[in-house]
């Protein structure tokens, strides 16, 4: 067995387990290798009942008390039971495994660990885990174990022996990092590496090998933002543009004028697309500082110059919204120009015909998702190629889309937060224009930090913004555990809420195992205002528009990283009416209230990254990440700030340009093993 062999080859593994494994992306061992774990769980000793938090995975220690109850309920079968101590009494819950009635015992001894919850006003465990006899808990006592990302069918244990089965049998030879570097920078060897991240012995060994995997991942990025810069720099602009008067035109009827900032940037990337060379212009701006209007000029001035221009979005439905704005405006203004829709759930034929289309040139503008890339699709003279929301996306994406053509445009959208300084290292590549400035009819949006027993108040407020016409998101708990957990979870939740909101208010929801028309028509609906109240996983976190919504509600704050709240927060806010934020937190643990007041106080996302960073530190190793910044599976650019620092010295040493891995034109390579 090696690198490149399929999953399957494992032992253990059969052709259901591979599927899933698929699911997430991993087909080959070396894949596998590469599938961190998400976080790990570090078995602490046992605490009494009575110090138990709301909110916190913990272990206890004590003795079934009474009987185990199976309650009747179908749907969620769950069992109920009574765990006691010297300090008090703990009510455990179990769902779908009813076969524990049997199993526990009324006065034996017993070590649950799980998430302890707030039900109607008192403490519950949730699905811990069993420990009987209560021994067993020494073998993981301090251990840190692995908790990977998971799909419905998938578990952690599975994922758990898969890679140690690979650890154990493939023989790893690689080495990408030179020798004289790894000492300069104290980074460990490859080998221990991968041992290290799926399976620490302790924090020390965990900290080495992320380290050296954050170090190599960066560094590798920034090569290849290094070999993009060196051909940029020598690519004269073959599709060069001119200035069209069509496009004032259409600037002139829309229904608001331009800010300051926009204009200013709509001017620089005219410029570019007029000039001797290339462009490669990265467009930073808050989140609702009116990006997409600037890239909707930019597409047309392509097109009224007779060049396709293409646009790709992170998801199906910010993919879709874009388009069906782009078409509205296009309609209203009497803009004669095609536009493509092309998205991966499309049917066969609705996507040969796309094709087609987009082959002969009949579609001279194009929106859409990853499938903008995919083999099949050829474009006829591909001028202008956006992607928005750049975190999503790697630099081999926009790489792969600018291929399509001969030396396209590039103009890269993000609503990502970065200091300057950071921003020259990461997108080095790149020409810089900032929106610095929100559209004038804009409130600040109205935040608050609220503990779980404002939530009836947070309701009756939002009853009554419905009532005066507006929307509401409302962020569903987070579930880590899986996609089918989460979707549970939000049915419950909306069904929960539309008792509570009464006949007069649909609330609709929206999680990520809905299929795509089911999502889509989810969304128009709420487009529409037929649907008032949204509830919802963090799915509509990127980029959608619904300037009627006033309210986002988020449940569980705590766990999200502040750049991720801000952006859930920039859903609201996007139209003239006073928006509001409702941050609900079961912890109430001081440093979660101090995080989140960081949000409370500031609506400016460079500021709010910045603050958290700061109050993190660097030391906060299973920080919350701050949601998926740019493209890296380990690294984290606010956090990994030191190391990022130090690759960008490697990355421009003699030594990396003699090593053969990087030497090589050939970076796709750098991925394999
Ligand atoms: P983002 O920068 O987050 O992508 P959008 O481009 O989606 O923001 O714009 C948010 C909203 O602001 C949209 O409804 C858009 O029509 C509107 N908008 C954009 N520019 C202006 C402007 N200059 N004045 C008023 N509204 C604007
Ligand atoms: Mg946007």
């Amino acid at each position: 067995m090696n690198e490149h062999s399929p999953v399957r080859e494992i032992k253990g593994i059969g052709e259901k387990t591979e599927m899933l494994f698929q699911k997430m992306g991993v087909y080959t061992a070396g894949d596998l290798l590469r599938y961190y774990p998400r976080t790990y769980d570090i078995y602490e000793a046992p605490v009494p009942v009575s110090e138990l938090e709301e909110g916190t995975v913990a272990a206890v220690e004590g003795c079934v008390f009474g009987s185990v109850q199976v309650s009747p309920n179908r749907k969620l079968q769950t069992v109920s039971a009574l765990i006691r101590d010297l300090t008090g009494t703990l009510k455990v819950l179990w769902f779908r495994m009813p076969f524990l009635r049997n199993t526990l015992r009324s006065g034996s001894r017993i070590i649950v660990r799980g998430r302890v919850v707030n039900k109607r006003g008192g403490l519950v465990m949730e699905h811990p885990e069993i420990f009987q006899p209560v021994e067993k808990y020494q073998e993981k006592l301090n251990t840190m174990q692995p908790v990977y990302p998971l799909t419905a069918g998938l578990s952690n244990l599975t994922v758990m022996k898969a890679v140690r089965e690979a650890l154990e049998h493939i023989h790893l030879q690689r080495e990408t990092i030179p020798e004289s570097i790894r000492q300069r920078y104290h980074l460990c060897e490859y080998n221990y590496a991968l041992r290290g991240i799926h399976f620490p012995a302790d924090k020390t060994m965990y900290m080495y090998a992320r380290k050296r995997l954050v170090f190599e991942e960066f560094l590798e990025f920034l090569l290849a933002i290094r070999q993009m810069k060196e051909e940029k720099e020598t690519s004269v602009n073959g599709c060069r543009m001119e200035k069209k008067q069509e496009v004032d035109d259409f600037l002139s009827q829309l229904p608001f004028e331009l800010t300051n900032a926009q204009k200013k940037v709509w001017k620089e990337i005219r410029k570019d697309m007029q000039g001797d060379y290339t462009m490669s212009r990265l467009v930073q701006g808050d989140v609702g500082s009116g990006k997409t209007i600037v890239a909707v000029l930019a597409l047309l001035e392509a097109a009224c110059n007779g060049y396709q221009g293409a646009m790709m979005a992170p998801t199906e439905v910010l993919a879709r919204q874009h388009y069906q704005s782009v078409c509205e405006m296009f309609e209203k203004y009497g803009i004669p120009f095609r536009t493509e829709l092309l998205t991966g759930s499309m049917k066969a034929k609705e996507r040969r015909e796309a094709y087609e289309r987009i082959e002969t040139g009949e579609s001279q503008i194009i929106i859409g998702t990853h499938a903008l890339i995919q083999e099949k699709v050829n474009y006829r003279n591909l001028g202008l190629v956006i992607t928005d929301e750049q975190h999503r996306f790697g630099v081999r994406q926009r790489e792969a889309l600018a291929k399509k053509g001969n030396m396209p445009h590039i103009l890269v959208m993000s609503a990502t937060p970065i200091p300057r300084t950071l921003a020259i290292i990461i997108y080095g590549d790149l020409d810089l224009s900032v929106i610095d400035e929100l559209p004038k009819d804009r409130l600040p949006i109205k935040n608050c930090v609220v503990d779980t027993g404002y939530r009836e108040t947070a309701y009756r407020f939002m009853k009554k913004q419905v009532e005066e016409g507006r929307q509401c998101y409302v962020i569903c708990p987070m579930v880590e555990e899986s996609e089918a957990m989460e979707a549970e979870n939000v049915i419950d939740y909306s069904t929960m809420l539309s008792e509570r909101m009464g006949p007069e208010v649909t609330v609709g929801y929206l999680h990520g195992k809905m299929k795509q028309t089911q999502k889509d028509e989810i969304m128009e609906k709420f487009a529409q205002n037929q649907i008032q109240i949204l509830v919802s996983t963090t799915v509509v976190e990127v980029g959608i528009n619904v300037p009627n919504a006033t309210v986002m509600m988020v449940e569980n704050a705590e766990r999200f990283g502040l750049a991720q709240l801000h952006q859930l927060r920039g859903r609201v806010g996007r139209g003239a009416f006073q928006s509001y934020c409702i941050f609900m937190t079961a912890s109430r643990a001081k440093e979660t209230k101090k995080r989140l007041d960081i949000l409370n106080h500031s609506n400016d996302g460079f500021y709010i990254a910045g603050e958290d960073l700061k109050l993190r530190g660097p030391g906060d190793l299973f920080g919350i990440r701050q949601s998926g910044l740019m493209e890296f599976k380990l690294g984290d650019i606010f956090q990994d700030a030191g190391i990022l620092q130090m690759a960008a010295e490697a990355a421009s040493s003699e030594e990396i340009r003699e090593f053969p891995v990087y030497g090589r034109a050939d970076r796709d390579n750098i991925h394999v093993l």
